[in-house]
């Protein structure tokens, strides 16, 4: 392909996304297909012979579209929204085309410096303090996910606590990981990848009547493995928890841990970028004081996935964990000490140049117009929520997070109640127009409405809520 032709494909393929999105929404969100369909659709061997393009997007169009679950859809309010702005689709094009791979300074400059600049401003516009900075001797990468993230700010916290011996003798079973029932998945994981065994983790009591992690649970837990000798390695903190948007109280977490060792992670994956909106910022109070913290650019911030933000106080943390240097990566921009190598910020060596899309972004929305579009997802929830409590026989399962609503349907019956939450959740989804995930709560099940996606307006909302009082019992 040279570079004319790609200039006509390209217009082909930017002409496919563009009908695709404007189109989204009549589609149902998710496909009716049963598994192996699409195997089914496709031939058993590969083409020996170049095709034409226009037959790829075919195929698309045949195969691959009623095969998918259109996160983009204004009706996809499930998990927590992948919101890929049409933005951060042309900064991804963009990427692909530079093609640099940014392991080292030296091998893309610009990949390196562009990461660090926007990771610094970013960090002044979440409010996270200077020590965050290139300047006051932190730092910000971009990693490809906020498990990854996690699993580094652990290795990088294996090696800080055991006073530099992991890298030589990695772990001797009495490390200890403290987090809440709450706590997303990825820090199990984390702590099974880094060899630690699930015995490593301490499952920290949430304040009465809440589901936020228990400070003062926490400083006795800890207390209480010192003194058995057990050493405590990391304390995760959530910002907005991945089933019901929990906070747990960060200021707290690091007046308690202040006497120890321990790294403190602040795992905002979802929650955090609100902190763009300085009325949200209290959710961060304390964060000055952590060792690492991550919120997901790929989740609210308009950005394609994959984009993680993650933030460590100390520049040197990660590399020291992680850094090896082979014959084959020596070179003097590295061995002069003045640049940053991201390889050493993350497990694989190899990374692709992300901060160009979220450089399209920032650049294509503003801060401000980030702002808006964070306000006016909560704005939307606000809403939504009012309208659940408003309703006879709809209940808020805990209090509205941002812009996640939990609710329930509550008629007194508990078993009841929970057999017709379920079946409204699957009828709203049978019907193509919205997708909603669940959590339980207390041991009872739960509907969540995660409002964030790129083409959702109040309009797309209003439906979701005349089809769930439509679809609830007795109407
Ligand atoms: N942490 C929280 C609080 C989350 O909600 C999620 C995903 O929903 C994750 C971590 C994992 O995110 P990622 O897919 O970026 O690893």
């Amino acid at each position: 392909l040279d570079p004319e032709e790609f200039r006509r494909l390209g217009y082909a393929v930017v002409d496919w996304i563009a009908g695709y999105r404007a189109g989204v929404g009549d589609l149902p969100v998710r496909p009716a297909v049963e598994p192996g369909w699409v195997r089914s659709q496709l031939p058993d061997t590969l083409p020996e012979a170049p095709r034409e393009l226009g037959a790829l997007l075919g195929e698309l169009d045949r195969v691959v579209v009623p095969a998918t679950t259109h996160w983009q859809h204004p009706g996809f309010f499930g998990y927590f929204p992948a919101n890929a702005s049409l933005h951060s689709v042309l900064g991804d094009l963009l990427s692909g085309g530079l093609g640099v791979q940014g392991m080292l300074w030296s091998t893309s400059p610009a990949a390196t410096e562009v990461e660090q600049v926007l990771l610094d401003g970013l960090a002044d516009a979440l409010g996270l303090g200077p020590a965050f900075t290139w300047a006051g001797g932190g730092g910000g990468t971009i990693a490809d996910s906020a498990s990854s993230a996690a699993l580094v700010a652990l290795l990088a916290a294996l090696h800080r606590t055991s006073g530099g011996a992991w890298r030589e003798s990695g772990v001797d079973g009495t490390e200890r990981v403290y987090v809440t029932a709450e706590t997303h998945s990825s820090l199990a994981k984390a702590v099974r990848v880094a060899g630690l065994g699930a015995r490593a983790l301490r499952v920290v009591p949430p304040s009465p009547g809440s589901l936020a992690m228990s400070a003062d649970a926490l400083a006795e837990m800890l207390a209480a493995d010192v003194a058995a000798g057990l050493r405590p390695v990391l304390v995760c903190a959530t910002v907005g928890t991945t089933g019901t948007g929990a906070v747990d109280p960060v200021a707290a977490i690091t007046a308690v841990t202040a006497p120890h060792r321990v790294w403190v992670h602040v795992d905002a994956a979802w929650a955090g970028v609100a902190a763009l909106c300085p009325e949200h910022r209290d959710l961060l109070d304390g964060v000055e004081h952590v060792d690492s913290f991550c919120t997901d650019a790929h989740k609210w911030l308009m950005t394609a996935f994959d984009a993680s933000l993650l933030w460590v106080r100390d520049a040197a943390a990660l590399p020291d964990a992680l850094s090896i240097t082979p014959e084959y990566l020596r070179n003097s921009a590295t061995d002069s000490g003045a640049v940053v190598d991201y390889r050493d910020w993350q497990v694989p060596l190899g990374r692709r140049f992300r901060a160009l899309k979220l450089w399209t972004v920032i650049h294509g929305f503003g801060l401000e117009g980030l702002r808006a579009h964070l306000r006016g997802h909560v704005a939307l929830a606000a809403e939504l929520a009012s309208w659940i409590e408003a309703e006879p026989g709809f209940v808020l399962a805990v209090p509205r997070s941002l812009s996640l609503v939990c609710f329930r349907l509550d008629t007194g019956d508990p078993d009841a109640d929970d057999r017709a939450t379920r079946a409204l959740l699957e009828r709203v989804n049978a019907s193509g127009t919205a997708l909603l995930t669940h959590t339980v709560v207390d041991g009872r099940h739960v509907v969540r409405v995660a409002i964030g996606s790129v083409a959702t307006e109040r309009e797309h909302v209003v439906a979701l809520w005349d089809r769930l009082r439509g679809a609830a019992p007795g109407s």
